[in-house]
């Protein structure tokens, strides 16, 4: 089973591009928080714990995390390979996943670090819409749908999420933005970590992933935006 995670921080594109990659590889695309947003609204127990702390921006505990994420890699639907979209968030995931991953004889076989600075974090989040089927992210300047308010793929109803508010963000950018570097050193450290320039055009940053996954020999952290 082939393994990328997308690294980045809120806003960054991970959803994005990992929904892009999924669909070009024959990949599955697997976000973190899309199952705890799932959760939420089917009301489960680990729905409610997540609430407490995706409403504040803040970082679900990795226990829960983990066993959430663990559980969704023994389905068969991600036998044919996965693409980690939100998770791990922190170094403890990181080698929480790892052992999981061991366990399945698979390893991470590239870290993909969209980076984008600040304060178009910010202006991706403000405007950022999404549908209600499977979460396909929209934006009001750069990506706006055909059609106002419906998605184009699975033609359901777009909407803001309660955390893309500014002050969710803010804390949010507060809150994530520590433990995403301790990941990033985490994949540098195993040689596996490749770092795109974020802030172009969404197919330049495909390009930019599809460019860097094929050439895996790449040195570790070397950037391809440099
Ligand atoms: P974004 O991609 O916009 O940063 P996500 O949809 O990935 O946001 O996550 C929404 C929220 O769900 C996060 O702010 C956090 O509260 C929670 N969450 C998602 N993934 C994780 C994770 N791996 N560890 C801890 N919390 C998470
Ligand atoms: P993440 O999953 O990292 O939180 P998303 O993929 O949801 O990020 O993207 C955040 C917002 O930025 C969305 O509104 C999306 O349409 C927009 N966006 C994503 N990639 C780009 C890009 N390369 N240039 C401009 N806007 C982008």
């Amino acid at each position: 089973m082939k393994v990328y995670v997308m690294v980045g921080a809120p806003g960054a594109g991970k959803g994005t591009q990992a929904a892009i990659l999924a669909e070009q590889l024959g990949m599955r695309h697997l976000a973190s928080g899309d199952l705890f947003r799932e959760a939420v609204r089917e009301g489960t127990p680990v729905g409610l714990e997540a609430k407490r702390y995706m409403d504040r921006g803040a970082l679900v505990p990795d226990p829960v995390v983990i066993a959430m994420i663990e559980e969704r890699l023994d389905r068969q639907d991600a036998a044919a390979g996965v693409i980690l979209d939100g998770f791990p968030r922190t170094r403890p995931q990181a080698e929480a996943l790892a052992v999981a991953l061991a366990r399945r004889e698979a390893q991470v076989d590239a870290a993909l670090y969209v980076g984008v600075p600040e304060d178009e974090l910010v202006r991706r989040l403000s405007g950022r819409w999404v549908c209600r089927a499977s979460g396909h992210p929209y934006h009001v300047v750069s990506k706006p749908p055909l059609v106002t308010g419906i998605c184009d793929i699975d033609g359901s109803e777009l909407y803001q999420r309660e955390d893309d508010r500014p002050e969710t963000v803010r804390a949010r950018l507060e809150q994530q933005l520590a433990p995403m570097y301790d990941v990033i050193d985490h994949y540098t450290e195993l040689g596996v970590l490749v770092a795109v320039d974020g802030t172009q055009p969404i197919a330049a940053v495909t390009e930019a992933l599809l460019r860097a996954i094929a050439h895996p020999a790449r040195p570790a952290g070397r950037s391809e935006a440099a």
